[in-house]
């Protein structure tokens, strides 16, 4: 099964509790509908529900936001050489209601009048002809098509395509080149488990122990995985490891490592903010990060008043990350007073606590200090430090 191709879930149950379920693209989805008689849906989660001409009951899911948050890079990095072509600015995944039902276009240029649709699959006309008939009967007064290949290049006179090739080789350079080691993170590393966002959208693990020994830096051991899986035509796009240590770090994959309960005191700051968010050249939406920034700024104040030190990294993205130190040695602090200093700031920092118990989440991941973010760029560093892509977006 190529996963790249599902966007929704078809699910039809029979009687007796028997269900089959199928993956569907928009383009089937709707066609599907026409042939149902719809009955109310039942949650958010839900695109459609209905009975066919047999009487089963179909319900069709919209797009899994797991799945979604996996081809992320892909729109953004699109968006971005787009943006950088035509000099604006794009609202990303705007809502919007077709057909009585709720879609998505990809992106939407800031006047309204350009329809951005990008696929990561190989288009074929009927494709084509769904997006465009989507675009133009919500309005639009052009539309853009982005994929990585074309089966047909049949399309009307105001719809563009375009081949999208993201290039990995900037991100390699760097790492091979540039990355900086941080002494105090890598200390402790054997003992951390790291985890790589494939470009695939899949999870792979670290294939051994980041271990320091007098002829291997751990770190260099980490560059040496990321070229392995480059040679492997899978880039990482995003790297992870874990705030708590643990006594089997390969086995937390399956989340069985054995968390001993000492987290590097590293705390997360994203951005809200309400309606469409907006990305350019810069590759992250600006209301977000002027969100980011107060609330940033409202726990530097709190972590000042109560003496703690502190390095303040960006998080790859529209937010930050704040490692606390004590004489720029990396803390290392224990479940209840991590539990507290979240507690306090609940209005400023990710809550890491479990809705249920709300403790300390043994299992949370976070992303390698000088790593890259796949998705815009920029280094999860002290400093707005941005690698410039090579990718290219070609006219057909
Ligand atoms: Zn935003």
């Amino acid at each position: 099964m190529d996963f790249l191709l599902i966007t929704m879930k078809l699910v039809k149950y029979f009687p007796e509790n028997n269900v089959i379920s199928s993956n569907i693209n928009e383009d089937q989805a709707f066609e599907f509908v026409s042939r149902l008689k719809l009955t109310n849906k039942k949650s958010i989660y839900e695109f459609a529900r209905g009975i066919d001409n047999d009487g089963i009951l179909n319900v069709i899911y919209k797009e899994n936001r797991v799945f979604r948050t996996k081809n992320v890079w892909y729109e953004k990095r699109a968006i971005s050489v787009l943006s950088k072509l035509h000099n604006y600015d794009f609202y990303h995944s705007y809502k919007l209601e077709w057909k009585g039902f709720d879609t998505e276009i990809d992106a939407i240029s800031l006047d309204k009048k350009i329809a951005v649709e990008i696929k990561r699959k190989k288009l074929n006309n009927k494709n084509i002809d769904f997006l465009e008939e989507k675009a133009y009967s919500l309005g639009f007064e052009k539309l853009i098509i982005i994929a990585p290949k074309f089966n047909s290049v049949n399309k009307k006179d105001n719809t563009q395509l375009f081949q999208f090739r993201p290039s990995y080789l900037p991100i390699l350079r760097y790492y091979n080149n540039e990355y900086i080691v941080w002494k105090t993170f890598w200390k402790n590393s054997a003992q951390r488990h790291f985890r790589f966002l494939l470009a695939n959208g899949r999870w792979k693990p670290q294939r051994r122990r980041y271990t320091n020994t007098s002829k291997w830096q751990a770190a260099n051991r980490l560059i040496k995985e990321i070229n392995y899986y480059h040679h492997k035509y899978v880039n990482p796009i995003k790297i992870y490891y874990s705030l708590s240590r643990h006594i089997g770090p390969l086995n937390e994959f399956e989340g069985k490592g054995y968390p001993i309960s000492r987290y590097i005191a590293a705390f997360d700051i994203d951005g809200e903010h309400l309606g469409n968010h907006i990305i350019g050249d810069v590759g992250y939406c600006e209301n977000c990060r002027k969100d980011a920034i107060n609330k940033k700024n409202a726990f530097l104040k709190y972590l000042n008043k109560n003496g703690f030190e502190f390095e303040v990294f960006n998080s790859g993205a529209k937010g930050y990350h704040i490692y606390l130190t004590r004489n720029k040695e990396i803390l290392e602090l224990g479940q209840e007073e991590m539990e507290n200093i979240i507690k306090d700031n609940l209005d400023y920092v990710d809550s890491f606590l479990s809705k249920k118990t709300q403790e300390f989440d043994q299992h949370r991941i976070f992303k390698v200090p000088y790593t890259v973010d796949g998705s815009t760029g920029y280094i999860v560093s002290n400093e707005e430090k941005k690698i410039i892509f090579d990718d290219e977006l070609v006219k057909l």
